[in-house]
């Protein structure tokens, strides 16, 4: 059995819109979307908070990054622009206990953020 929503999705235990796989790396569009585009890029392999990564995960970190670049070309928002956010422990928002790269974008996005 799945221990946190994020592995739900990964094995197909609950089901996700998803729109990018490969073996290190699911998106899926958020069921609250925030925006037009709203799309959560995870590692497969569990990491709870931004807190427990290290050096060997640099990369893994970078290919999220650029899996997202990808993901707003693909939904037509690279041009406009897009903001990408990473939400650490409960004080900034984070809800689900397996890191995940917000992507969102198709609207004007404010700065500061609340
Ligand atoms: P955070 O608040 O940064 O931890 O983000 C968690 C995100 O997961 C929220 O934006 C939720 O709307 C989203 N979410 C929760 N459950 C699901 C689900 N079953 N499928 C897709 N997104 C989800």
């Amino acid at each position: 059995m799945s221990e946190d929503l994020f592995e739900k999705i990964i094995d197909r235990e609950i089901p996700a819109d998803i729109v990018f796989e490969n073996d290190e790396l699911l998106a899926f569009r958020d069921i609250n979307p925030q925006a037009p585009v709203h799309v959560l890029i995870i590692p497969k392999r569990k990491i709870r908070t931004l807190n427990d990564l290290d050096e060997d995960d640099a990369g893994l970190v970078g290919r999220m990054v650029l899996a997202a670049k990808e993901i707003a070309a693909s939904e037509g928002i690279a041009e406009d622009g897009y903001r990408l956010n990473l939400n650490c422990n409960e004080r900034a928002g984070q809800s689900v206990w397996h890191i995940h790269l917000h992507l969102l974008g198709g609207r004007k996005m404010d700065w500061p953020p609340g």
